[in-house]
């Protein structure tokens, strides 16, 4: 057979499941055609339907496994076929992991060029599910079986809006259900209606539940398209006798499209943020700023990034793409001098409070696009740019803004440590490092997700 046999939508095929892309889907080969099969782990042999044929290679989905992989669990969740989020859930934790370390590698050198970086040993989680310590389920009108329409929260499944109701997600706080429950027993009974996405009509779009797992605190933000819920001051009173019940908000989002916050809080029950701890420092955190969702990890996280800082007491350290300053607060107190970079104006206010709650008087925060600020050589108008000795980045999947590692190269600090949420982006801003004369000296990889394929890592690069 050649080697590019079409292959149509709806034919069956077998196939042995050898890899995964990035997104979990398993890979296979037939004649060098090239399989992406839904709902497969690596070491599967199954039976596959053919969904989306292109020329040298098809979508396809498992009907059945015919030869289970030594790696499959069962699932525990009976929504992690049907929501997307948990991708890895039938594939045993060990399994999980090993994949982890293997896909930074391979990304490293395929994008990157990088054949002999150390790539360390994924540091995984005792306990691998509950972890998680904010969830935002979207909410919406459903047909259940019968036939009805009934108003249920959950996730989308994976890459459609298609709602599959989860109340109680495995990798989520088991309270979340509760919470979840008296929203939507108060949206039938006052007629709320929830959004719908193709008319812009209905209000309620998503529930944002964000716990701080050592305070015990809980926040609770209902996204709404309008500025107020029939009978919020009801809703707010029965979620306010939830023990940790801090803050009840409502956020407004008017705009169509996958943005799931909009501008404007309208706090209803207590302050709009939440206090948790980590390590031996204090955060206060908002609705819109960002704080790792994995707070158990997040400390070996920092472990690691603070290690690969290196820092003595006399440093001026950058820390870009701070949040609300968690990296910066910790690298504080092994410096002499920390300046913070974010773009989300809420979390720079989050992040000078933190500093001033934790009495850290050596933290300076600025709110703007890393590569705007550093970029221009000032954070205040008339203060040039203190040469920084360490620089640490944490952007977001994209990566760093080319402009801004061209500007950190020209600022020559003695080490940058790169901590990252997307091997693809690491390996090429590395590589960019690389060739300006920075040395990778290993990448160490970090579970912050659990039984899903994201993997989160922290690489040292030191001047060569
Ligand atoms: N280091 C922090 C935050 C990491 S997440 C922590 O560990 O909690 C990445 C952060 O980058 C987010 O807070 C996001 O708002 C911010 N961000 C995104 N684009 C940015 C940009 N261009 N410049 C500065 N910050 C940005």
């Amino acid at each position: 057979m050649s080697g590019d046999r079409q292959m149509k939508k709806n034919d069956i095929t077998e196939v042995y499941i050898e890899d995964f892309t990035k997104t979990g889907e398993g890979i296979g080969h037939i004649d060098g055609y090239t399989l992406f099969v839904k709902d497969a782990l690596i070491g599967d042999r199954v039976r596959a339907v053919i969904t989306r044929p292109k020329k040298h290679y098809a979508y396809a989905k498992a009907l059945e496994i015919t030869e289970p992989s030594p790696d499959r669990t069962g699932a525990l969740c009976p929504c992690a076929r049907q929501c997307g989020g948990c991708n890895f859930q039938e594939y045993s934790y060990e399994a999980q992991l090993r994949w982890k370390r293997r896909h930074v590698e391979q990304t490293l050198r395929k994008i990157g060029g990088f054949e002999n970086l150390e790539v360390r040993d994924v540091l995984g989680m005792e306990k691998p599910f509950r972890y998680r310590n904010k969830a935002q389920y979207p909410v919406a009108e459903i047909r259940t079986k019968s036939g009805e329409t009934e108003i249920a929260a959950g996730f989308y499944a994976g890459h459609t809006h298609y709602l599959v109701p989860v109340r109680d997600c495995l990798l989520t706080d088991r309270g979340d259900e509760e919470i979840l429950d008296i929203i939507l027993e108060h949206m039938r009974r006052f007629h709320v209606k929830p959004y719908d996405e193709t008319d812009g009509s209905g209000l309620v779009r998503h529930i944002l539940i964000r716990r701080g797992k050592r305070s015990g605190q809980i926040l609770v933000c209902i996204i709404i398209n309008g500025r107020n819920v029939p009978g919020m001051a009801s809703l707010a009173e029965k979620l306010g006798q939830i023990e940790g019940m801090t803050s009840v908000s409502l956020n407004v989002n008017r705009k169509p499209g996958n943005v799931i916050m909009g501008d404007e809080i309208i706090p209803v029950l207590g302050d709009p943020w939440i206090s948790d701890q980590l390590g031996d420092l204090t955060f206060r955190i908002s609705p819109k700023s960002f704080y790792q969702v994995n707070p158990e990890q997040t400390e070996v996280l920092y472990g690691e990034a603070c290690r690969a800082a290196g820092l003595t007491g006399r440093e001026t350290v950058f820390d870009l793409y701070c949040g609300i300053g968690t990296i910066s607060l910790r690298l504080a107190r092994e410096a002499a001098e920390v300046y913070g970079v974010e773009i989300v104006p809420q979390a720079i206010q989050d992040a000078k409070q933190n500093a001033r709650l934790n009495g850290i008087g050596n933290a300076h925060f600025y709110a703007g696009a890393a590569e705007e600020l550093v970029v221009r050589g000032y954070f205040e108008e008339g203060v040039p740019l203190k040469k920084p000795d360490v620089v640490v980045v944490d952007p977001p999947r994209k990566g760093c803004d080319g402009k801004l590692l061209d500007t950190i190269l020209k600022l020559e600090p003695r080490r940058i440590v790169y901590v990252s949420c997307d091997p693809a982006t690491l390996a090429r801003d590395l590589r960019i490092l690389s060739d300006g004369g920075y040395r990778p000296e290993y990448v160490q990889p970090v579970d912050m997700f659990p039984q899903t394929s994201h993997v989160e890592t922290v690489c040292l690069l030191t001047h060569s």
